[in-house]
């Protein structure tokens, strides 16, 4: 399990959280397994710091997004939000917790009520966990449109009459609305435009340095978590495979499915981008409700030794803040028993060329 303890306080904590969907068959609907949506992760998410979470989709993202609001309910874990461990609340306390965390949805138009106004869609969570009177209200609701971009005018019009992106500003009105600590995006420009993605990222950023917010930004577009990210989290079949600074992991990522993932993305460093070569992955991604028993990604790595398919690597901390689930670069195989020259000398290597 991961014992990461950086210097500051971290904000979110997450410990071994498992997210299991029942798979039930049979005349009698018995439980004869589980998809394994997400199955042991762990991780902090520091105090105004945006840990990007990436991997491809199906690989479990969102599923953590909900599991950690506890919009599902996980199967296993903790979930420690400003000291207060949400997987484990009862209803009641969970209900006064939800306030200081909120999310962002992927899609604006699916998350709003068509048939209520942009005012009373803003105002819902004042009116389900504040007593303010009316006035109060609205001074609220125009000071969140303000802060979000919205001309105070379109208070009474309703989600149609908006842009994507419009839409998207008054989805982050709403989480913004009870003065949230933590908002989990969960791929929150997925649906937009590309012209104005660039513009709602822009804008959670803007609100993050105005609020102090602490974000987890769920996506699979690894230009843009590149952009916001401080850290960032490479998913894999329900598994992190790979935590580090974003700038270290794009640079120079140590797990070879985040090495796969992102030769794919442009490279805007020229020099960089010369020494990057495509790795095409072959095989399909396998069914979470029967993971491989070794590495989950045993079954399409270009590295997999015998040990892979035998014994499931944890996430370790192989460099200073740099923390990988792979085999490679535990010091007993990295001397390389299976040929494989050992993971550390590879990245070295790479380093020098
Ligand atoms: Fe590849 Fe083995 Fe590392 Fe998994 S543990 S990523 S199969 S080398």
């Amino acid at each position: 399990m991961l014992d990461a303890r950086p210097p500051q306080t971290p904000l979110v904590q997450v410990r071994d959280l498992k997210m299991y969907f029942p798979i039930y068959s049979g005349l009698f609907r018995r439980h004869t397994g589980d998809v394994k949506a997400v199955d042991g992760i762990s991780f902090d998410i520091l105090q105004g710091e945006t840990l990007g979470l990436v991997g491809e989709s199906g690989c479990g993202k969102s599923t953590v997004g909900r599991a950690l609001l506890r919009l599902y309910e996980p199967t296993a874990g903790n979930v420690v939000i400003g000291g207060t461990d949400v997987a484990t609340l009862a209803p009641e306390a969970l209900r006064r917790a939800r306030p200081q965390m909120q999310m962002v949805f992927q899609d604006p138009q699916a998350s709003l009520n068509p048939r209520m106004s942009l005012a009373d869609i803003i105002g819902e969570p004042l009116n389900e966990h504040t007593d303010w009177d009316t006035a109060k209200k609205l001074a609220r609701i125009y000071e969140l449109m303000d802060a979000v971009g919205l001309n105070r005018k379109f208070a009474n019009r309703f989600p149609h009459e908006f842009s994507g992106g419009q839409r998207q500003r008054i989805g982050i009105a709403r989480a913004l609305a009870l003065k949230p600590k933590f908002i989990v995006c969960d791929e929150p420009i997925a649906a937009l435009d590309v012209s104005i993605q660039a513009q709602v990222v822009n804008l959670l950023e803007d609100l993050q340095d105005e609020f102090g917010l602490t974000y987890l930004f769920i996506s699979h577009d690894l230009s843009m978590v590149r952009h916001i990210a401080d850290r960032v989290a490479v998913m894999y079949l329900g598994r992190v495979a790979e935590l580090s600074p974003r700038d270290d992991l794009y640079a120079r990522p140590l797990h070879p499915y985040s090495e796969a993932l992102l030769s794919a993305v442009p490279e805007p460093d020229p020099s960089l981008a010369r020494r990057r070569e495509r790795i095409i992955l072959k095989g399909d991604v396998p069914s979470p409700a029967n993971p491989p028993k070794g590495c989950n990604f045993c079954t399409r790595c270009p590295r997999v030794m015998e040990i892979c398919t035998q014994v499931k690597p944890d996430l370790a901390e192989v460099e200073p803040g740099r923390f990988v689930a792979c085999h490679l670069y535990s010091d007993t195989n990295a001397a390389g028993k299976t040929g494989a020259s050992g993971a550390k000398e590879h990245n070295q290597q790479g380093e020098s060329q």
